[in-house]
This record gives structure tokens, C-alpha cells and sequence, in this order.
């Protein structure tokens, strides 16, 4: 798997105007979003909907992942590509350092420690449903011509030590 090698400062992929930040090559609008607010609206949501929360944030998750792919809209890019495009979305949103390795099956593993989505989330050994996973889905099914099943092989909301995804081709 090749290795990126992404500018360091965040102004070199950000530009910040008179309380404006936009990203550089698309000109989104970015706000900024504490990882402790996400884990009160988390907190909320799992409060009024119980395990359903679960579903209604994998699918808030695929629609930015669907959304964030929409710029490189291409059916039948190839994987290595996406994962490319996703190793440096992930890496300048924040979202924690995420390490990308390829099994000799072909199957494809995300590992991400200091998830910012599960961070400071109360462990509950029955979540599932990390956010990066329904990203990864939303960007897979925009992206990727072949059928992949992504699922979640650990996350730190489970109490596990790193939220691991992993992407397969389905037979
Ligand atoms: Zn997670």
C-alpha cells in the first residue's frame, strides 16, 4: 500500500477568511465541531431512539461519505485510488490517524486509533455502527463498480483499542 505524504500545516489545505474556513481545492465550507459535542448529540440520540440511534448514524455517515465522494465521482475507480482519496479526507477532517493494509486475500484493513467519532463515547460492548464505517460505505457505493461488504471488526466504543474496518470484496 503506498504511502502518502500529506503538507503539514493546516493552512496549506485550508484557507480561513473573516470566520470562513474553506477547503482549498473545492472551496467546501467547513465549520469546526468539537468531539465533545458529537458525543452529546451521540449521547442524545442513542438517549431518545435507543439501539435505533445505531441506524440512524450509520446512515448520517453514508450520506457524507456518499457526499464527500461526489467530487470524485467516478463508478469504477480503482481501490487503491479510494483509498487514497479516503486516507487524505480522513487526515485533514481530523477524524484520527488512520493506517490502511492490504491482506494477501485482497481484503483491505482500516485501523484507526483516537477515532474522533467513538472518543469519549460510553463503552457499550453491543454498539456497532462506528461512523468512519458508514463513510467508508457511502463512499465504496458511490465509487467503487464492484460489490464490497465493509464491516466493522473492532471499535473503541466496544471498548476495543482501535476502531478496525475492514473492506471485502463480496463473492
Ligand atoms: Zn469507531
Amino acid at each position: 500500500m503506498g504511502i502518502l505524504s500529506f503538507p503539514h500545516k493546516l493552512e496549506e489545505y485550508f484557507d480561513f477568511d473573516e470566520g470562513v474556513l474553506r477547503e482549498r481545492q473545492y472551496k467546501h465550507r467547513f465549520f469546526l465541531f468539537s468531539v465533545r459535542d458529537w458525543t452529546a448529540i451521540r449521547k442524545g440520540l442513542f438517549k431518545h431512539f435507543g439501539s435505533g440511534a445505531g441506524l440512524i448514524l450509520l446512515n448520517m455517515a453514508r450520506s457524507v461519505g456518499c457526499e464527500l465522494a461526489s467530487e470524485e465521482k467516478k463508478a469504477g475507480m480503482p481501490l487503491q485510488k479510494f483509498l487514497d482519496v479516503l486516507a487524505t479526507r480522513t487526515y485533514y477532517a481530523g477524524w484520527g490517524s488512520a493506517v490502511m493494509t492490504e491482506n494477501d486475500d485482497g481484503s483491505i484493513h482500516i485501523k484507526i486509533k483516537d477515532c474522533a467519532f467513538c472518543d469519549k463515547a460510553e463503552v457499550d460492548p453491543n454498539a456497532t455502527g462506528c461512523f468512519v464505517l458508514g463513510v467508508v460505505q457511502g463512499m465504496i457505493d458511490q465509487l467503487i463498480e464492484s460489490p464490497h461488504v465493509v464491516r466493522e471488526e473492532k471499535c473503541q466504543t466496544r471498548g476495543d483499542r482501535l476502531c478496525h474496518i475492514v473492506i471485502q470484496r463480496a463473492v
